[in-house]
């Protein structure tokens, strides 16, 4: 695939120690060429090295910054083409000034995700692993990145690859045996059918349970946080937000409420709902709370009831129950600095077996049980150990939801006796749906949109 030369500053905008002009592709280190001055001619340069120098500008000999230029050829670099890395030093003006000049000498400007999209078409990475590299720039908590980065290595793509694998291996054994009927081998090949396939579907069914915890780590967990007027709602909002690193929110070019704060609860990335409603300083009638709450507990993965250990549960209290019945639920009894008149056992009665966390949130009493119950409830047992192939991202949980159904429908015909060139259509199915994961059977524009969601210059 013969592809143009493209550019893009490939650092985030504003000030930095450095900042990077990046080229791919036939004429990077040409066109590099001619703006560069140094020791050396950049074509002369060894490749991965990094060479001292000036650019200047060719139509008037102006000299606009002093540079690093790493040289990259094909095909070790991470496009496989050759790739120019200009760092410039000097701040927003010069390295757009050296962009400029760059797209001046022919190079074109890069769209979003190009670079990556490049990695992809000439097969230096696959699809899930380009959607990684997306996740890890993103990624809000070390965890997240973690999981992100192991997606983008290939785990997940080596596990997928490999359920493929075993599908082919039994469809090449249905042909053989469609096309040589005299061998008569339909006994074993049934039995290898079902083997493989349970096989496939155990497999897709372990990589759908990591999906509810790699999808929190991935996306955040929604969380509401719910009470009657001064229970302390805005204190808890405090603490949690002054005792957790704020996570950015702001990723350039994401369509994101900017409403939206993030907490990262030791590792478990919390998305608060309403943030600014728990805000507003006026207390709103009980009614009108407990209506916008019933809203917002539909919304949320995670609800935070707070009440008030120095007053009677009220008839609000209870209804704040009710509406969050079923949920994923905390329910925290603030302010135990001061005289107890809550009915504890009514509480207990309420609370259906859910965790319950006391705090004193003016003494600064009980965050860090909270904190724990939190975890607690969504990472409880071996998500921190070593293995960190989750399955994190909606398109690739989907793929496998429907790889997971034509699995399952190649068993049932098996054990209902279908004839095997009828199993092997749900078996070829669901090959299709993995390959699409791993972008080996994709549709040329969805390439293109999961690409254009990427940041410029990446
Ligand atoms: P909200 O209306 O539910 O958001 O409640 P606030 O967080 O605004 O708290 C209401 C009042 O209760 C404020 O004056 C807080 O300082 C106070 N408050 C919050 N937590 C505690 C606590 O643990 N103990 C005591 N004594 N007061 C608290």
């Amino acid at each position: 695939m013969e592809l143009d030369t493209i550019a893009a500053i490939s650092t985030p905008m504003g000030e930095g120690a450095i900042a990077i002009v990046r080229l791919s592709g036939k004429d990077a280190v040409e066109i590099a060429g001619r703006l560069y001055k140094g020791k050396i001619r950049l074509e002369e340069a060894a490749t991965h090295t990094i060479n001292y120098g000036h650019i200047s500008d060719p139509a008037t000999g102006e000299v606009v910054e002093e540079v690093m230029v790493s040289i990259l050829r094909a095909p070790r670099t991470f496009t496989k083409e050759d790739i120019i890395e200009i760092n410039c030093h000097g701040g927003i003006v010069s390295v757009n000034k050296v962009l400029q000049l760059v797209l001046k000498e022919g190079a074109r400007l890069a769209e979003p995700g190009e670079f990556t999209k490049r990695a992809f078409l000439n097969g230096r990475i696959d699809l899930s692993q380009a959607e990684g590299v997306m996740d890890l720039i993103r990624s809000k908590t070390d965890r997240a990145m973690k999981v992100a980065l192991s997606q983008m290595e290939g785990k997940l793509s080596t596990r997928i690859q490999k359920l493929r694998q075993a599908l082919l291996e039994t469809v090449a054994h249905v042909e053989v045996n469609i096309d040589y009927p005299e061998y008569d081998a339909e006994e074993m090949t049934l039995d290898l059918l079902r083997e493989k396939s349970e096989f496939v579907k155990n497999d897709i069914e372990k990589l759908l349970q990591t999906a509810q915890q790699g999808k929190i780590l991935r996306d955040g967990l929604s969380t509401v946080i719910i009470g009657r007027p001064n229970v302390g709602k805005s204190s808890l909002l405090n603490s949690l937000v002054h005792d957790n690193r704020a996570i950015v929110t702001d990723v350039p070019g994401t369509t994101r409420d900017v409403l939206e704060e993030y907490v990262n609860v030791r590792g478990v990335p919390l998305r608060l709902l309403d943030t600014a409603g728990i805000r507003e300083t006026e207390d709103v009638v009980e009614k009108i709370g407990v209506e916008r709450s019933r809203k917002l507990v539909n919304e949320a993965e995670l609800v935070l009831l707070v009440l008030n250990f120095n007053e009677e549960l009220t008839p609000a209290d209870e209804e704040l129950f009710r509406i969050s019945e079923g949920r994923d639920r905390i329910i925290i009894i603030n302010k135990t600095d001061l005289p107890q008149n809550i009915d504890m056992d009514r509480v207990t009665e309420l609370k259906e077996g859910q965790p319950l966390v006391t705090t004193s949130l003016l003494k600064d009493e009980g965050l860090d049980e909270l904190e724990e119950a939190i975890k607690q409830l969504f990472f409880s047992g071996n998500i921190e150990s070593g293995d960190l192939t989750y399955v994190s991202n909606s398109r690739h949980i989907a793929l496998l939801n429907q790889a997971h159904t034509t699995i399952s429908d190649a068993l049932e015909a098996i054990e209902s006796g279908m004839p095997v060139d009828m199993v092997q259509i749900d078996i070829t199915k669901t090959w299709d749906l993995l390959g699409e994961v791993i972008g080996d059977s994709v549709h040329e524009s969805l390439i293109d949109q999961l690409f254009s969601q990427f940041c410029l210059g990446k």
